[in-house]
């Protein structure tokens, strides 16, 4: 039975048989069919062996589809939205969150952004899983939250060290008490003061 192409009967060569993999199982197949069924998917190729009744493993090529429609299901829920399309009513998939160059005269207009002028605009992009109407939601400023925290932070001036403006810089502060043990173990009788410099932030 492995002698014939499963999918249009045709009788092969005993040896050098083509092989093809249609949902994950290798089936007979001759030449033509091969070359026809070779730019499918998987998924697909695997559909039409089954649908020939002639495939090898038909068990294994069902559970390969089963499996792979569990997990577009669970990739389709994972960016399913509550919003459904203006246009046709259908549910709307997150497509992702991407910047927009706006140029001098963008899309929406010359936009404000935490007051700021941007000729960057960052947008949420719904897409409908039915016509593929597409829309932009731009991101509240509460959300993402880390990005900011990570732009409010300053400069420590005397040692670079990048901190949060609500306290004094970490690092110098572990400088400082270790400057200060060095001092006190070495004994000295007149030790050199090393003059510390204040930070910044100690008026
Ligand atoms: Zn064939
Ligand atoms: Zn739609
Ligand atoms: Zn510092």
């Amino acid at each position: 039975m492995a002698n014939t192409c499963i999918f249009c009967g045709t009788k092969l060569p005993r040896f050098g048989q083509e092989k093809l993999l249609c949902g994950n199982v290798f089936q007979s197949v001759c030449g033509q069919c091969r070359k026809a069924l070779w730019d499918l998917s998987q998924e697909e190729r695997g559909q039409r062996a089954l649908d020939t009744g002639r495939a090898a493993d038909p068990e294994q090529i069902e559970a390969f589809l089963r499996e792979s429609r569990e997990a577009a299901q669970r990739e389709r829920e994972a960016v399913l939205t509550d919003k459904v399309c203006l246009r046709c009513g259908k549910p709307m998939l997150r497509y992702g969150r991407k910047l927009i160059q706006l140029g001098s005269e963008g899309l929406f207009g010359p936009v404000t952004r935490d007051g700021i002028f941007s000729d960057w605009l960052e947008v949420d992009i719904l897409r409908c899983e039915g016509c593929g109407k597409a829309e932009f939601f731009i991101p509240g400023p509460s959300e993402p939250p880390q990005p900011q925290k990570e732009e409010e932070q300053v400069t420590c001036p005397v040692c670079g060290a990048r901190h949060s403006p609500l306290i004094g810089c970490p690092s110098c502060a572990v400088r400082l008490a270790q400057s200060g043990q060095r001092l006190r173990s070495s004994g000295e009788d007149t030790p050199q003061r090393e003059t510390p410099r204040k930070p910044p932030w100690e008026k």
